[in-house]
């Protein structure tokens, strides 16, 4: 079933995005030495403490950038390390009293219930690092058009509540900051492929025409109840890989046609994979990496900057999870390669 809310779209006469390295300042520790190589942003900080046999699976962030390294598709020169995201940032997207109560843990049952976590200070800190991650990830994407995180996609938090493991929502935070207050406004698409809606995502900029939301996701999945993406494509359970490529093919292009975006934020959810817990569809490795290079050589290939998430993945085999995390990397890396970035 497919869904369309917003209908395009003027084109932006800034189109910053195609001149890579019209940023503003810098959200960020960088160390400001010469970098090669696809970037790729990671801090120790994107994990915390969590109780034993918690569903979350909170390890599989240091395996990310580990395997990477280990299988020697990225060097630690390579990494960018985020700062942490300031309370000021997060209220770009988050209401004051929600993010008071979640950085001081005054937060009550049902709503540690609905987020899937109890409050800790860790947690807190973790879901900061985790969006300064995207943050970064997305003006290095502008400087040098494409970018990933280790971390990030947490789309079901909305302005005054987390959900669905989701917390802060780091895409919509990296949206806004990087949208800018100045007229016009850059243009964000943000390409949801995680299995899951990403409703709060779609919440959030439901009425910001410099925001344009598309999701594909499985219909009887989290959540329930579904908000209304600017594009929302819900698939049947079972989907495979040869159909949901053909469905990402079918819109990608015209969306960047029309809508003509200045970045794109990807969330390379690996939770269409037949093997994840959560998810409904039956994809392929192969077919995640085929999926993940297609959307970044689509973008690459017109001059929109990407930055990459790794969005939702579940297995409790963490090491096998991290290394299906790794796709987006080792997809990113064969683009950055392709195109001599
Ligand atoms: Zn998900």
């Amino acid at each position: 079933m497919i869904c369309m809310k917003k209908i395009f779209f003027k084109s932006s006469p800034l189109n910053v995005g195609r001149v890579f390295g019209a940023c503003r300042c810098f959200h960020a520790e960088t160390v400001r030495r010469e970098r090669s190589g696809l970037p790729i942003v990671h801090h120790g900080g994107y994990v915390c403490d969590l109780p034993p046999g918690h569903r979350f699976p909170m390890g599989k962030f240091p395996r990310v950038l580990r395997c990477l390294i280990n299988d020697q598709v990225i060097t630690d020169k390579q990494v960018w390390v985020p700062e942490i995201a300031s309370k000021d940032l997060l209220s770009c997207v988050h209401t004051d009293e929600y993010l008071t109560n979640f950085i001081h843990g005054r937060v009550n049952e049902q709503d540690q219930k609905r987020t899937g976590f109890s409050w800790s200070e860790g947690l807190v800190s973790r879901c900061r690092y985790e969006t300064g991650g995207t943050v970064l990830a997305a003006q290095v994407a502008l400087q040098r058009g494409l970018a990933c995180s280790t971390a990030g996609g947490t789309h079901h938090a909305f302005p005054g509540y987390g959900s669905g493991f989701c917390l802060i929502n780091d895409l919509a935070v990296a949206a806004k900051y990087l949208m800018g207050n100045s007229s016009p406004k850059r243009k964000v698409l943000i390409v949801d492929l995680d299995v899951h809606q990403g409703d709060g995502t779609a919440f959030i900029f439901k009425e910001e025409p410099s925001v344009f939301t598309f999701s594909v996701h499985c219909g009887k999945n989290f959540p329930l109840r579904k908000q209304q993406s600017d594009l929302d494509v819900s698939v049947e359970d079972g989907l495979e890989d040869e159909e949901y490529l053909s469905i990402v093919e079918a819109h990608l292009p015209w969306l960047l046609e029309t809508f003509r975006p200045d970045l794109v934020l990807y969330d390379a959810g690996v939770d269409p994979h037949q093997e994840d817990e959560l998810g409904r569809l039956r994809l392929t490795d192969r077919g995640l990496y085929k999926r993940d290079l297609y959307v970044m050589k689509t973008m690459v290939s017109r001059g929109v900057p990407v930055a990459a998430v790794i969005g939702g993945g579940y297995s409790r085999d963490i090491d096998k999870l991290a290394l299906r995390h790794s796709i987006v990397h080792r997809a990113a890396t064969q683009v950055w390669r392709e195109f001599g970035m």
